[in-house]
This record gives C-alpha cells, sequence and structure tokens, in this order.
C-alpha cells in the first residue's frame, strides 16, 4: 500500500464556482515508502498547493488525501506525521544551532537528556557535527540549509515535504548538497515528497519525477523516463528542450520544416509533434548533408557547446557539439539527424 495517495485532489481558490480556476485540478498521485517523488513545474503551476493539501494546511475542495491508507479529512496538520521544509526555513535567529534542532523534537515531547543525544545525531547526519552552540546568525545559507533539515527530520517524520529545500543557495553548493541529500534519505529510508521548479534538482534528487501544468500531472515517471520520453510539447519545452516541431509521421520518416528527418522504429504515426534533441543533431560537411544551416550563436555548456543553428525558411535548430568541434558564428555547416535522438511527442512512448 502506498505511504501518501492523493485521490482527485482539487483545490478551487476563489470558491467553488465551476469557472474558478483550480489550483489543483482531480490529482491523482501515489506515493511508495522509501521512495523520493519530486513534484517539478513552472510558478503557479500547484506544486505549492499540493503540499500544503498533504500536510494539512490546505483544505481540500474536492478529492481526498490518505496517509498510511487512513483518510486524513479533518485531520488537523500536528497530528498527521509529516515534516515540512520550506525554502526560506524559518529559524530562529535569536537561539543557537542546537535549539532550533531541538524545537522539532520539543514539539513531540521528547525528554530533555533524549534531546541532547538527538541533536547531536542529527547534526552529525547533516555534516555539521558540534555545531550545537553555534549562532544561527553566523551560519553561511548552505549550513542554514543543513541546520533547517535537522530541524525537519528530528521527530522522524513518516513522510519529509521539502518546498524548494535548495532554492535560495548558489548552483555549485546546491548541487553538492543534493547529492548528499540523497544519500541521507537512503540511508535513513526517508519518504520524500519534494517540489521543485528547478529540473536539476529535481532529477538528481528523484526516484520518481511528476511534471506539473495548470494544477494537473503532465507526466510522472522516473528522471530517465521523462527526460527520454518527454509526455508532450509542454514537458519537452520545460525541459528545456527548443527543437519540437510539427511533424507528419510515415514509416520510419518524419516530414518536418527541417526536411525528411528518421524517427525510432515503433513511433506513432500521422500528424504530431516531434521533438529532435540537440545530441541527435550531427554536423557534417556540406556536402553529405541533407539540410545547410548557418551558425548563429554558440554558448559554452561545460560538458558540450550549444549550437544554434538557422535553416532557410525553417525554425532554428540547437545542436549539441563536443568541445573541440564547435563551429564558429557565421560558418555554413549540414546537419544529418541521428533517430535515435528523435522523440514523437504527444502521449508517445516506445514500447
Ligand atoms: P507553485 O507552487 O507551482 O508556484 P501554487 O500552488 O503556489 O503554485 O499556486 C497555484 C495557483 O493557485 C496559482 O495560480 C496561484 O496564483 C494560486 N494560489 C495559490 N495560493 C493562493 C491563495 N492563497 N489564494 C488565491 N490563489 C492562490
Amino acid at each position: 500500500m502506498a505511504l501518501l495517495t492523493l485521490d482527485d485532489a482539487t483545490v478551487r481558490f476563489g470558491g467553488p464556482s465551476r469557472n474558478a480556476h483550480a489550483a489543483l485540478d482531480r490529482v491523482g498521485l501515489e506515493v511508495a515508502e522509501h521512495e523520493i517523488v519530486c513534484v517539478l513545474g513552472p510558478s503557479g503551476s500547484g506544486k505549492s498547493t499540493l503540499l500544503r493539501v498533504v500536510a494539512g494546511l490546505q483544505g481540500l475542495d474536492g478529492g481526498r488525501v490518505f496517509l498510511d491508507g487512513r483518510d486524513q479529512a479533518g485531520v488537523p496538520a500536528h497530528r498527521r506525521g509529516v515534516g515540512l521544509m520550506f525554502q526560506d526555513h524559518q529559524l530562529f535567529p535569536q537561539r543557537d544551532v542546537g535549539a532550533n534542532v531541538a524545537f522539532g523534537l520539543r514539539m513531540h515531547g521528547a525528554a530533555r537528556s533524549e534531546q541532547q543525544g538527538s541533536v547531536r545525531e542529527l547534526l552529525e547526519l547533516v555534516g555539521l557535527p558540534g555545531a550545537e552552540r553555534r549562532a544561527v546568525a553566523s551560519l553561511s545559507g548552505g549550513e542554514q540549509q543543513r541546520v533547517a533539515l535537522a530541524r525537519a527530520l528530528a521527530p522522524r517524520p513518516r513522510l519529509l515535504m521539502l518546498d524548494e529545500p535548495l532554492g535560495q543557495l548558489d548552483r555549485s553548493l546546491r548541487e553538492r548538497l543534493v547529492v548528499e541529500l540523497r544519500e541521507l534519505f537512503g540511508e535513513l529510508g526517508t519518504t520524500v515528497l519534494a517540489v521543485t521548479h528547478d529540473q536539476g534538482e529535481a532529477f538528481a534528487l528523484a526516484d520518481r519525477v511528476v511534471v506539473m501544468r495548470d494544477g494537473r500531472i503532465a507526466q510522472s515517471g522516473t528522471p530517465l523516463d521523462v527526460w527520454r520520453y518527454p509526455a508532450d510539447e509542454f514537458v519537452a519545452r520545460f525541459l528545456g528542450f527548443d527543437n519540437v516541431v510539427d511533424a507528419t509521421v510515415a514509416g520510419e520518416a518524419a516530414d518536418t520544416p527541417w526536411g525528411k528527418v528518421p524517427v525510432p522504429a515503433g513511433s506513432p504515426q500521422g500528424r504530431a509533434k516531434i521533438l529532435v534533441r540537440p545530441a541527435g543533431v550531427r554536423l557534417v560537411p556540406p556536402a553529405d548533408a541533407q539540410l545547410t544551416c548557418t551558425v548563429t550563436t554558440r554558448t559554452f555548456r561545460g560538458t558540450h557547446v550549444a549550437v544554434h543553428l538557422q535553416a532557410t525558411e525553417a525554425p532554428r535548430l540547437e545542436a549539441a557539439c563536443a568541445l573541440r568541434d564547435a563551429p564558429e558564428p557565421g560558418e555554413e555547416v549540414g546537419v544529418a539527424f541521428d533517430a535515435a535522438e528523435i522523440v514523437v511527442l504527444d502521449g508517445a512512448s516506445p514500447a
């Protein structure tokens, strides 16, 4: 049985009228014990509302929330056994680190001696051993985040919910912390429901990613599946893929504004959107090419160079090139397409 189940969960701000915009629109979601699920979506897609509904901080206008199979209707937030950590981690600035972490324990009536031992363990767990007496104000952003995490973990919640947990930290620290968090949750066996607008964070942290759009679930799957087979144009663009065009698919080829493009065997047929991943746009000598383009810009992305190409009377195309192969802006290049990096969208997912 799932630890958390949302069944047609609906929230309408502005009253129950039929026209009111639903912040959550009949959302169905299950989170298994020990699973790490990240809800991903643009601002306003309903992520925070989803967390608040599970935490009991927001009432439902329709549907139900179950924890351990028990309907949570009428169960107040403090009796749900869920831990919450928000972006603005809301530490008490006038208290030291130990007192902040102990707050999470006192709320649950632990004895003082027991509290001290637990605080020590929790601080070790989050990588801040011996920090009990430090002032919160003297900590860096990343350290404060760890204290907030220790406080949220203190009562050993059966479900830990994180709202943009690393939102305010700089990128390199985020990338490091997200790996540590995943390891930590794995060791503790913590069940986690996190929301973020940052796809990198979601993909690094999650066992399963749930992409939201306008209060609904657009796609749910493992990070690899969502990355490889975005369900539709919205998800593909949200993941940062811009090579999405209308096409007509027949057999293992598609007619597109860029000409004939190969598609994987078994792709859905007929009119569809197709996604060409930048890795599937190969630069070849113009003589061998099916399409000739001019390089407009190139951007270093660390592991590769993103090259933007303009063809005559066709949408721009992004190619991913190895650092040493990237052509200069203004150069004319030939393009060939690699079927393995092409996805026919609109719900398509090869068997
Ligand atoms: P996200 O967390 O993905 O940014 P939210 O859950 O905060 O999205 O918001 C979803 C929708 O509900 C948005 O359209 C937002 O404007 C609206 N909304 C959120 N909270 C309230 C509220 N307290 N009153 C009215 N509308 C709200």
